[in-house]
């Protein structure tokens, strides 16, 4: 290959990669940006419906993960009795499980969408702030109605997903929420 066509391959290779990549992205493929995490929803009986507005919140509002419907990640179960609203077993996870309990949403007079969203954010990175109880913040607990994540809530989601696909390291960490 002379010199001046190796340039202008190069240069190619540079458009390719200047089209396809997001602005924040530099050398990563593009593909790999997105870190996908699969729910199943089959077992969320009545909550169903609440799930998938869940995952409507959390999609729209970062862009380095993104919640599928489908088996093989996060299994979601509706019972009628439990230690909190919601458990979800891991955090910063792609698989587990989140469990939700009737008679305990009911009693924390919180809206159920609000109890959803709030257990995909574990799932999705995030641990209970300090100031529990305001309503602003979706992991804040408290007998709220606000389902929308803070504007510092889904910044810490999108961050905590790009650097696990910028440098893969060892798994998060898992440990169960017993209080929810
Ligand atoms: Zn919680």
């Amino acid at each position: 290959m002379s010199r001046t066509r190796l340039f202008a391959a190069v240069l190619g290779a540079l458009a390719v990669f200047t089209l396809a990549a997001p602005p924040a992205a530099t050398a990563a493929a593009p593909q790999a940006l997105v870190r996908t995490i699969y729910y199943d929803p089959s077992r969320a009986a009545e909550l169903a419906t609440t799930v998938e507005d869940a995952v409507k919140i959390w999609n729209a509002g970062v862009t380095s993960v993104k919640l599928v419907r489908g088996t093989g990640g996060i299994t979601i179960t509706t019972a009628q009795n439990g230690s909190a609203p919601g458990t979800a077993s891991c955090v910063g996870c792609t698989r587990g499980q989140i469990y939700f309990y009737r008679n305990q949403i009911t009693s924390s007079g919180a809206s159920s969408l609000r109890v959803v969203v709030h257990e995909f954010g574990h799932i999705l990175s995030l641990n209970h702030p300090s100031d529990i109880g305001n309503c602003a913040k979706v992991m804040a607990g408290g007998r709220c109605q606000n389902a929308q994540p803070s504007t510092a809530e889904l910044a810490a989601v999108q961050r905590f997903w790009t650097s696990r696909v910028a440098a893969p390291g060892p798994a998060p960490h898992e440990h169960v929420l017993l209080a929810g």
